[in-house]
């Protein structure tokens, strides 16, 4: 599922924990290597729902209605996978 790790974009912090997150995978082999805006992403340090907005940098995602049914399970099963790695350690 998660096939690569992507660096080169401007670093960003989540908007909910502070977390400096300069890299990302994509969820699905289909998918560009770098992020583009309006991408959907899970904090992996705090599970917290961001998008990447214009400038690449990582926004809060607060308006779910807009989203695919697909788009939200996904969302929520990472979120999912982040909060179960982190009860686990
Ligand atoms: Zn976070």
């Amino acid at each position: 599922m998660v096939s690569k790790g992507v660096h080169g974009w401007a670093a960003s912090h989540c908007p909910d924990c502070g977390a400096l997150m300069d890299g990302a995978v994509s969820a699905f082999d289909d998918e560009p290597e770098r992020p583009r805006a309006g991408d959907l992403g899970v904090c992996t340090l705090c599970g917290a729902l961001v998008q990447f907005d214009r400038g690449l940098r990582l926004r809060r995602l607060t308006n779910l209605s807009g989203l695919s049914t697909e788009d939200l399970l996904g969302l929520l099963a990472m979120q999912e996978a982040v909060r179960e790695r982190h009860r686990l350690h």
